[in-house]
């Protein structure tokens, strides 16, 4: 979704942290070579979410859906001396150009990589996080806000992805909401009703949900 001019836009991008050398070429290869990139944080996003990081000083980070390791990488620019960042996939066709990527960011040995159901997955996790990116597959959110707010450490973060879905959040007089929409409402009344966080609705890109376990 566009909320800004392309000019606007350029001149955000252009007053942002350029991107490293291996964040822009995995930017390309993922446009050049994957399935639906505009899934990939993109610049901007990605600067955000490792300033997030940085003034966080997470010592374990969870992400729910890699992808091709975008926002991974940009999440662990900020983990805190020994920490580590767990990244949950079930894409397994990226993962080569995933474990490409992560290893010549320098970050082989503070990114564990796991491949499968994100549900699953979560379950066996049995370490506290004070930062979760939930970025999966939409109809799940709510479902994964359950697996993962006991396993957020008290003053801790979780942030969710693409909360506002292309603005189909606010529906046109008529139109018919589909299933992937109709989560995201869900899920987006279900935090505001949630006493036991602090949210606040980020209008970067497709939305980005901030929440504060208090
Ligand atoms: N975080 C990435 C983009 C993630 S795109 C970035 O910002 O660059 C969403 C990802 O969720 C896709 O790669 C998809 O394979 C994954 N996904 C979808 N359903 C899933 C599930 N049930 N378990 C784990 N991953 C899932
Ligand atoms: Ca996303």
């Amino acid at each position: 979704m566009d909320f800004f001019s392309p000019e606007l836009e350029a001149y955000v991008t252009r007053h942002t942290t350029p991107e490293s050398e291996v964040l822009r070429k995995l930017n390309r290869e993922t446009h050049a070579k994957i399935l639906m990139p505009r899934m990939l944080s993109g610049h901007l996003q990605g600067r955000v979410l490792a300033m997030i990081s940085h003034m966080i000083k997470p010592q374990q980070i969870l992400e729910i859906g890699t992808y091709t390791g975008y926002s991974a990488l940009c999440l662990a620019e900020g983990l805190a001396p020994g920490g580590n960042l767990h990244t949950i996939d079930i894409n397994e066709e990226l993962e080569d150009l995933v474990r490409q990527h992560i290893a010549e960011a320098g970050f082989t040995d503070r990114i564990k990589y796991y491949l499968g159901n994100a549900m699953n997955i979560i379950t066996t996790l049995k370490m506290q996080f004070d930062l979760v990116f939930i970025d999966a597959d939409k109809i799940n959110y709510s479902l994964y806000y359950d697996l993962v707010i006991q396993k957020t450490a008290p003053g801790g973060f979780i942030l969710a992805d693409n909360v506002l879905w292309s603005g189909k959040v606010v529906p046109e007089a008529g139109k018919k909401i589909d299933k992937d929409t109709q989560a995201i409402l869900d899920f987006n009344q279900k935090i505001q009703q949630d006493e036991r966080v602090e949210n606040v609705l980020l209008p970067l890109r497709d939305g980005l949900l901030l929440m504060r376990k208090i």
